[in-house]
């Protein structure tokens, strides 16, 4: 009988990547003024928390899930667990609030790192003459110095009582050597949130020459559980751009899925199986009012929400699936198998080439038999063709699946 890990319930995750979110502030407008020294007057300083709350209730009400940036310290304007100056504590509190009832429960919160602008200096907390984005793109940044800047920036998430999953790359921030950057997320995760499998977001393969888009796999250890996984997004900001005024930035929705549901990146990747996952900005979802990304937004998830096999994932659980398929060890048995995890998984899903229909369980508890694999949820177990798939919560240990 062979043995394979099927996609999560047998459908293909997609996920939503939103950057440059940040409480109050509209991060473009702080960037662009320190970045070029222009003035920036004519961008709105705020993204207001009314616009927060509808796209998240839209999105909540459409089923959208995937990461959201929480810069912590944007354009080194201050922390946002002490406050910001220039914005009242009430502000910034009631935009930390309304993410935590609205967004989290389907999105992760994650730093941007620090400011998203200069780095900071750890000892006094004012910004240095390099940039995130800019210098700690170019060199590796060696993990003694990594690890703890990177949990800085955790460290301020916790202080709103927010246990960030992963974390986000401001542009290119540490691409240049993606291994150490793993093992520092990795370290400050488990130091700040006693968090051994968190993810970083810093790839971007848009293209359809670009190898397909699959999270990748970092330090994994079979014997402790801990891992780290690259979230990788499959589309450009094909939305409206990252600055937010920027009329050349606003892209069609065709790009990402036509409106016959045949065409544009999406679907390419859907058929391929491969993890479907656009990324924008949000001051381009804002749009200085105007909401041009995220009604293009609006389209596309309209669009994509009519295809059979998606499952709307947060990044972290698409982290956690992968790392699951890479830590765990299957082994045949007269009837089934046994898994043995260093880790859980919700609705790991299984195939079973060949095997019979019937009383099928996992350690003793049996599984609910639906009409196809596509029907598949947590507990339950489906006939395609001569294969048996079957899906349920995963534990860590050992784990029995058989007739
Ligand atoms: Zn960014």
């Amino acid at each position: 009988m062979k043995i394979s890990i099927e996609n999560p319930l047998c459908r293909v995750p997609v996920a939503m990547i939103l950057d440059d979110a940040c409480p109050v502030v509209n991060l473009s407008h702080f960037w662009i003024k320190l970045r070029h020294k222009v003035s920036t007057d004519d961008m709105p300083v705020e993204i207001p928390v009314s616009f927060l709350r509808k796209f998240a209730e839209w999105c909540l009400e459409h089923g959208v899930k995937g990461k959201f940036s929480y810069v912590p310290m944007p354009g080194g304007l201050g922390t946002i667990d002490l406050g910001l100056p220039g914005f009242s504590k009430a502000r910034v509190d009631e935009w930390i609030d309304a993410t935590k009832e609205l967004i989290r429960p389907n999105w992760d919160l994650t730093p941007e790192m620090i400011t998203h602008c200069k780095v900071v200096d750890l000892s006094d907390w004012t910004m240095t003459e390099e940039w995130e984005q800019g210098e700690w793109a170019q060199r590796p940044i060696p993990f003694e110095q990594l690890a703890p800047y990177i949990a800085a920036a955790l460290r301020i998430l916790h202080n709103c009582d927010i246990a960030a999953e992963g974390v986000t790359s401001p542009g290119a921030f540490q691409k240049v050597d993606l291994d150490n950057y793993a093992a520092s997320v990795l370290w400050a995760s488990k130091e700040v949130n006693g968090n051994p499998r968190p993810f970083l977001f810093c790839e971007v393969y848009d293209e359809d020459s670009d190898p397909l888009p699959y999270p990748k796999v970092y330090h994994p250890d079979k014997r402790t559980g801990e891992c780290c996984v690259g979230i990788i997004a499959g589309t450009g900001d094909w939305f409206a751009g990252w600055e937010g005024n920027n009329r050349e930035a606003v892209h069609s929705p065709d790009l990402c899925i036509t409106e016959d549901l045949q065409g544009g990146r999406m679907p390419r990747l859907i058929a391929a199986g491969c993890p479907a996952i656009m990324v924008s900005h949000w001051p381009g979802f804002y749009f200085q009012g105007e909401e041009i990304g995220f009604n293009i937004f609006k389209t596309v998830v309209e669009r994509l929400n009519q295809l059979p096999n998606i499952l709307w994932m947060k990044t972290s659980e698409i982290a956690h699936y992968w790392m699951a398929r890479e830590m765990v060890d299957i082994a045949e048995t007269a009837d089934g198998c046994t898994i043995t995890s260093p880790m859980p998984c919700e609705r790991f899903t299984l195939r079973l080439a060949g095997a019979k229909p019937g009383k099928w369980a996992v350690n003793g508890k049996p599984l609910r038999e639906v009409a196809e694999p596509l029907a598949l949820e947590s507990g339950t177990w489906a006939k395609d063709g001569d294969d048996i798939v079957l899906a349920f919560d995963l534990e860590e240990g050992k784990t029995t699946i058989g007739l």
